[in-house]
């Protein structure tokens, strides 16, 4: 509900001023018994055109939801139809003076029709039931609290009408039954809505009006024709007022409603009933029949005590459930050291927003914090992160959401649209120039601000932010920036990217991407060569010659190797599996140097091979020249390969220094011909003595390893001349973009079944 939409006051006050003015009246007439008894006729049918006008108002300006406005018309019917059943009453009454004339039965029949609406409203508020167990549950629940409520209503309110030496007539049994019953229904049915489009309160206030009926009858009871004129006059204008201030109630809802279910109302209303049964024991019962009363008043109610015993028990079982669920959801979706947000909430909140519209990002990077982590140990570390952690919460306050990415990257989701990146940045930087966490540290950060329109990709706005984050720190640190177009994506350090890459095994960012390697003259894939891929979350795709030094320089490669063998060996198996052993020679995956002098690097291989069931001569582990060059170490481990079946290929061959004379004491299998002597190969005649020492080689290559019996693959293949000249060189097999990109295992699924399909047509 907004702002222009007020709750008008002034129906309470009408139907207050009537109800007040009748009052007054009352006691003026009880007191001095001046006037004529008639204007107790007057505010009832007053005070419920209010409280009509007043549902009018609320249906005609309110933004309600449909359930509601269902709910409302139902009540300007209620209001309408009692109004005009005591207008009619009115009228007679001014007609016949006589103090009490029996109501006529038009009016009670449009009251009472007034009474079934309002109980008819009430059936009708949905009570949001999800399941047709919970739905039977609540029926039986409501229907015993219900019998419930209505028993003891009956027992004081209805029965001693019915009952009454002077009779009453029927009409106005019927209309108090009616209202007891709106009453008794309006109870059991607010104690189970827990919110929804219609305002408990609300709800609560339109049953209370029924309530007045008890009143009325008491009344009734004890005041004879006095107590009708009071009824009249004091009692049921009362209800209209109620209806009123419901109708306020409901201006001022806020869809998200609260409250607990009232579960425990069946055992309150079981309990309820054996007040009137106690009552009810006449006196002439012996002490046997009474005693057999008092045991089953006692079982009912040690029965409801126990339950509700039940109920509480189930109740707390549930709230630690929840609670227990809560935790679970809070954890998967936080940093566990500093309590902000973390990665996977961060993605989800702004997915979110750019869904919606534009989004900022701010990416907070701490500089040199691994150089105090390093050095005063990782405990300071700690402290400094979550007081970081506590700056970026005080700074961005209601402006954004802060988060930890990760390591010492934080990040601010900028979630209130008028709130400017620039100036939490400089609220953030601002903060770090005085000394944070226990240990008194300085720190700096870098922050990388980027906006981005609506549907825009999240990696690519994430990838923005970190560039203009990568700019900060080159600014000289302690500084933030903007991104904008055209700013030029830095290459990160390798200490930066080094402390990332374990972060990303651990999270599963690799993947491994496959590249044919083809007969040239026939276009039959006969292998292929696995590449390590990188997804970074915030970066997109990085390329394995930017992250490849960096994890050979951090020792990471080890087990990111590693992981790319074993998982070659795993897809290599798989597509054996599925399309036949002819399907693929070779799977190839990279090795470097630092793998190789791991002294666990050939049971590695073993196990892999074990583990996937590929056989160990479609392994061809690629290996550059100065891999080789290693030492005893190295030559022992690769001549145990060679003895397991495994191939090695000499990968970019002709770069290095003693490419001819590694041959003799390396035991290769294939060569591979860098791309460097294919580039500009295809140009006739050859353009620069460059260019013909260039085809001297891949000439001499090709004829060397025919020599020693080894297979050669002519890399970097870019267009067809280049390939009919590697074909006329004499070599057989390549790789290159012209034949093949490197793929996704998927893609290279279905290019393996286009090629069964050719060879072989069904
Ligand atoms: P590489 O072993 O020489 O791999 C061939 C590279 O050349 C690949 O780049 C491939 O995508 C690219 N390439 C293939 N055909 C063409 C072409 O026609 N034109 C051009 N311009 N390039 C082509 P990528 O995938 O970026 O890999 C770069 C290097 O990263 C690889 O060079 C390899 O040394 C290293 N590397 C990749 N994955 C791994 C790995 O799992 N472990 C290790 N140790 N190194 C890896
Ligand atoms: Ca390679
Ligand atoms: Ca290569």
């Amino acid at each position: 509900m907004t702002a222009d939409h007020r709750a008008p006051l002034r129906h309470v006050v009408a139907t207050f001023g009537v109800t007040a003015a009748g009052t007054l009246w009352y006691v003026l007439w009880t007191v001095t018994g001046i006037g004529p008894a008639t204007v107790s006729y007057l505010p009832l049918p007053l005070a419920a055109a209010g409280a009509a006008a007043a549902v009018l108002d609320l249906l005609r300006r309110a933004p309600l939801t449909p359930p509601a406005v269902r709910f409302w018309r139902l009540m300007l019917v209620a209001f309408g139809l009692v109004g005009a059943g005591y207008t009619v009453l009115a009228v007679a009454g001014f007609r016949d003076t006589s103090i009490l004339p029996p109501m006529p039965l038009p009016a009670a029949a449009l009251a009472g029709a007034g009474f079934l609406a309002a109980m008819w409203a009430m059936v009708r508020v949905p009570l949001g039931i999800a399941s047709p167990g919970e739905r039977w549950r609540q029926w039986l629940d409501r229907a015993i609290a219900f019998l419930g409520c209505g028993t003891v209503l009956f027992h004081f309110g209805l029965a001693p009408v019915m009952t009454a030496a002077t009779p009453w007539s029927t009409q106005t049994v019927v209309l108090l039954g009616l209202s007891l019953a709106l009453a008794a229904g309006g109870i059991t049915k607010v104690a189970y809505i827990r919110g929804g489009p219609i305002d408990r309160s609300a709800l609560r206030l339109i049953g209370s009006t029924g309530l007045t009926g008890a009143v009325v009858a008491l009344l009734l009871i004890h005041g004879g024709d006095a107590g009708s004129v009071a009824d009249q006059a004091v009692v049921m204008p009362f209800a209209a007022v109620l209806g009123a201030l419901a109708v306020r109630r409901q201006w001022q809802h806020t869809a998200a409603g609260r409250g607990r279910a009232g579960a425990w109302l069946p055992y309150l209303a079981v309990a309820a009933v054996d007040v009137p049964l106690i009552a009810v024991i006449p006196d002439e019962l012996t002490t046997a029949d009474r005693l057999v009363i008092a045991a089953s008043v006692l079982v009912t109610g040690l029965v409801t005590v126990r339950q509700f015993v039940a109920f509480r028990e189930n109740a707390r079982l549930l709230a630690d459930k929840r609670a227990s669920q809560e935790r679970l959801e809070h954890d998967a979706t936080h940093d566990g050291l500093t309590g902000l947000p973390n990665r996977a909430l961060f993605r989800r909140r702004l997915a979110a927003q750019l869904d919606r519209g534009d989004a900022t990002v701010l990416l907070v990077d701490l500089d040199d914090f691994k150089t105090i982590n390093d050095s005063l140990g990782h405990d300071v570390g700690d402290h400094l992160l979550i007081a970081v952690a506590a700056v970026l919460r005080r700074e961005t306050g209601t402006d954004g959401l802060p988060v930890r990415l990760g390591g010492d990257e934080f990040a601010v989701l900028v979630t209130d649209p008028t709130a400017l990146g620039e100036t939490i940045a400089q609220r953030v930087l601002d903060a770090f120039t005085g000394p944070l966490s226990e240990h008194r540290l300085l720190v700096h950060a870098s922050v990388g601000i980027a906006t981005a329109p609506a549907g825009t990709p999240l990696d690519r706005l994430l990838r923005d932010a970190d560039v203009a984050m990568y700019a900060a720190k080159q600014r000289g640190k302690a500084n933030w920036v903007r991104y904008h177009d055209g700013m030029a994506q830095p290459v990160a350090s390798h200490a930066q990217l080094g402390g990332e890459l374990r972060r990303a095994l651990d999270a599963g960012e690799f993947t491994v991407h496959y590249q044919p390697i083809i007969a040239i003259r026939t276009g039959r894939i006969v292998g292929v060569e696995a590449l390590a891929r990188w997804q970074h979350p915030t970066r997109g795709m990085i390329s394995p010659a930017e992250f490849i030094p960096a994890a050979e320089s951090t020792g990471l490669i080890v087990p990111l190797g590693r992981w790319v063998l074993r998982e070659t060996c795993r897809q290599a198996a798989a597509w054996l599996a599925e399309f036949g052993p002819d399907a693929l020679q070779k799977f190839g995956p990279n090795v470097s140097a630092r793998q190789l002098h791991d002294p666990d690097f050939v049971s590695d291989v073993q196990s892999a091979l074990a583990d996937s069931g590929l056989p160990a001569n479609r392994l061809v582990l690629e290996l550059t020249e100065s891999a080789v060059l290693r030492g005893p170490q190295v030559s022992r481990a690769l001549f145990r390969l060679h003895a397991l079946g495994v191939r090695l290929a000499l990968d970019d061959f002709g770069t290095g220094e003693s490419s001819l004379s590694l041959l003799r004491a390396f035991p290769a299998a294939i060569i591979k011909l860098d791309k460097s002597f294919v580039d500009g190969i295809e140009l006739d005649p050859p353009g620069s003595p460059e260019a013909d020492a260039r085809q001297a080689v891949a000439r001499a290559v090709v004829q060397l390893a025919l020599a020693l019996g080894l297979d050669t693959v002519a890399e970097g293949i870019e267009n067809a001349a280049q390939a009919d000249r590697l074909i006329e060189l004499g070599y057989s097999l390549g790789q290159g973009y012209h034949l093949a990109r490197p793929m996704p295992a998927t893609e290279m699924t279905q290019l393996l079944s286009t090629q069964r399909d050719l060879v072989s047509p069904s």
